[in-house]
């Protein structure tokens, strides 16, 4: 008996070679094939006539038979011709095999037997002119007997696939077809506990997979995939609700009150009035803090927008209740800024903080002041690295865990597993700005605050498209001026695959030649982490003038006075990672500019280049990006646990996931552990592809 999890090599026909190579499309088991939708739709329903294929350049024709011709191409390849006419003209159906030179098989015997003179053919193709010649490259046929004869590949919609060497399309379709209609009613169902959602038809999920993959419209295969996808993001908003809730269950020990003790001498020691979005971002990180419930919070800015002084404000109400804070940053260069910047906010505060990263841990002696400091609550606020979350590290009295630039999926958990306190409130902040179906999916178990605005008086950054040229001779007229600048590579070394400009490579030649009155630093991946810090430290102090760079700078870092950035080879990097490089200038209220330096000679490269120009946003470069890459890529190969959407399109599905995260809440409020009947396969469902992903879900 077939189950969804079978191992498809035991399956009749396939085979442990067919195995391995549908485990390149990632097809593993039964169930995989049931969801292994199409990646397209060819429209055979439509037969159009010769002269109209060439008009169209693809579709599908009607064609009586004539002579056939085989014509050796090149040393590897042959075609075959076959003449092909219809109503309004004659051409060529075009086949092209590969030549076996030890063999003196007809390669093409089977083609030339089905396209017997006379006979009709249904054929979908390509059409095609090349070197003077008119041809149809064809792609799928079927032969006919006589003209009234009914086809059975064509007059419909036809899936196809991703397919990959080895596997012929034609193959893929069979199996897939058996594998649907042999085992699609094992697939599990939701569909009777979710609500009618707008247009959207209440399809079960074995009738919803059958029309994805033979749709009788292409409107019947997008209302199907829709239908799926409802169920599809259902579950993870169930899986992401009740991992919520469970965070939620146990009412937390501290307390708070604003008693302003320092928050009012914060304040007005600050050299700015806060923005509107920092505001509310404070009243909902207070409010957080203020509730019975852990904080469980998210913070999304764009690089720039303020988010470290709402961290603070967090920290400083936890210690005017008598609590401890760690902000932990994922870098020690980052560290050390924020302390540098917290120390210097915290003037005239009594309020005692401390660097711990391996560098200032590395001393025994510093090492037991510290941690002795923490132990005994001496130390209020604890600014670090990673290296705060060993072992070793106790606290007396930690309440807030504030994580900076932190995006990933799953990391919240660690800190929330976290024994420093017995039920932290937890701050994450990001500067990956993420478009909201994204963000509800990827941190759909926080409650999110998004900060919109930049603080008032910052220059936008000036982005052009440019050369060498122009962009060096600026570049000598602003360092002139006191200013630094970032030239970015897209290779650390020379290679000799690619022809192009290296970091290291280029910090020989750049001081030698345009920048020759400089001084010039290099930074790039290979480092050691101690040598990045160094160069970072020497740039930020103004020891070298220009800082030739791979894209190690990091997220977050701070040096006013950088206002020119170089990216050289800019047609090598994706939207988000030019729209983050660009936040590491534009800092100050000096004007900033970009200059990127490439060859942009595809439409995917014009596209970046035409937006990176035309718009410094972040939420708006994300959804572009997402549009254009997809979800996987823009959250970064390392983006480790995001789930796969088999049928559900985070930009075409916004609504659905707004629907679903309505209706996730109250299954999760109404059956918190999901022990009713009625919801026993979405248990199942859950645990199934949840719960590694999401620990603190109670249920399975
Ligand atoms: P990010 O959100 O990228 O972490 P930061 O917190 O580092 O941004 O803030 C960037 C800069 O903006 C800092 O120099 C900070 O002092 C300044 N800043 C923050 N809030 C305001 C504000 N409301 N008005 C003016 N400047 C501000
Ligand atoms: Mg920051």
């Amino acid at each position: 008996m077939l189950n969804l999890d079978s191992e498809i090599q035991y399956l009749k026909g396939i085979g442990s070679r067919r195995a391995q190579l549908f485990a390149k499309l990632g097809i593993k088991i039964v169930e995989d094939f049931l969801t292994f939708f199409p990646a397209q739709y060819q429209d055979r329903t439509k037969i159009i006539s010769i002269k109209d294929i060439y008009k169209n350049l693809q579709g599908c024709i009607f064609v009586k038979v004539g002579k056939s011709c085989k014509r050796q191409f090149s040393q590897g390849l042959s075609i075959l011709d076959i003449e092909i006419f219809d109503d309004t003209s004659m051409t060529y159906a075009r086949f092209f095999r590969k030549n076996n030179p030890y063999s003196n098989i007809d390669v093409f015997a089977t083609i030339r037997k089905a396209f017997e003179v006379g006979k009709f053919a249904y054929i979908y193709g390509d059409a095609k002119l090349e070197r003077g010649e008119r041809f149809i490259s064809v792609n799928d046929y079927e032969i006919v007997q006589n003209e009234a004869d009914k086809p059975l590949l064509f007059d419909k919609i036809v899936p196809v696939y991703s397919a990959t060497e080895g596997l012929s399309q034609k193959f893929i379709r069979e199996t897939v077809k058996t594998i649907v209609e042999s085992s699609c009613m094992l697939y599990p169902d939701i569909s009777n506990l979710i609500p009618r959602f707008d247009s959207i038809p209440t399809l079960q999920s074995s009738v919803a997979i059958q029309k994805i993959h033979y749709p009788n419209t292409l409107e019947d295969a997008e209302n199907a995939r829709r239908s799926f996808a409802l169920q599809e993001f259902f579950i993870l908003e169930c899986a992401l609700s009740l991992s919520r809730n469970n965070l939620k269950k146990n009412p937390k020990i501290q307390k708070y009150e604003i008693r302003k003790t320092l928050l009012t001498t914060f304040k007005n020691n600050l050299k700015f009035e806060f923005t509107r979005d920092q505001k509310k971002a404070i009243n909902d990180i207070f409010a957080d803090m203020q509730n019975i419930y852990p904080m469980n919070r998210m913070l999304m800015g764009d690089v720039g927008s303020g988010k470290t002084v709402v961290a603070l404000s967090a920290a400083l109400l936890a210690v005017e209740n008598g609590y401890q804070t760690m902000i932990v940053a994922p870098t020690e260069i980052l560290a050390e800024q924020h302390y540098l910047t917290i120390l210097n906010m915290l003037e005239g505060l009594d309020v005692k903080i401390v660097l711990a990263t391996s560098s200032t841990l590395k001393k025994k002696s510093e090492r037991e002041k510290i941690l002795a400091g923490f132990a005994d609550d001496d130390i209020k606020i604890a600014i670090g690295t990673h290296a705060l979350i060993e072992d070793r590290v106790k606290f007396k009295n930690l309440s807030l865990i504030i994580v900076d630039e932190q995006h990933r999926f799953g990391v919240m958990q660690k800190f929330a597993a976290l024994d420093k306190a017995k039920s932290p409130d937890i701050l994450m902040m990001t500067a990956t700005p993420i478009p909201r179906a994204l963000a509800m999916t990827v941190y759909g178990e926080m409650d999110m605050t998004t900060i919109t605005q930049l603080p008032p008086g910052r220059t936008p950054v000036k982005t052009y498209s440019s050369n060498e040229q122009i962009a060096y001779t600026n570049t000598i007229k602003e360092l002139k001026n006191g200013n630094q600048a970032y030239i970015v590579y897209p290779i650390i070394d020379e290679s000799d695959k690619l022809a192009l400009k290296s970091a290291v490579d280029e910090s020989k030649k750049l001081p030698q030649t345009w920048f020759k009155d400089f001084k010039v630093g290099l930074l790039h991946g290979k480092m050691q982490p101690s040598e990045k810090n160094e160069i970072m430290r020497k740039f930020k102090n103004k020891e070298f003038s220009v800082l030739i760079a791979t894209t190690v700078i990091e997220v977050g870092i701070d040096v006013p006075d950088a206002t020119i950035m170089i990216i050289q080879h800019a047609e090598r990097f994706g939207l988000s990672a030019l729209h983050q490089l660009r936040g590491r200038i534009g800092r100050s209220s000096k004007q900033s500019y970009v200059y990127l330096i490439g060859s942009f000679n595809n439409e995917a490269a014009q596209k970046r280049l035409s937006i990176m120009t035309s718009t410094s946003n972040g939420f708006k470069i994300a959804e572009e990006d997402l549009k254009m890459r997809g979800p996987g890529e823009l959250m970064g190969a390392a983006q480790h646990g995001f789930p796969e959407f088999k049928a559900g399109d985070l930009i075409k599905d916004a609504d659905i996931i707004e629907f679903t995260k309505n209706h996730a809440c109250e299954i999760a409020e109404n059956d918190p552990d999901l022990s009713k009947n009625e919801n026993i396969v979405l248990k199942n469902l859950i645990s199934k592809y949840f719960l590694h992903k999401t620990k603190l879900i109670n249920v399975g």
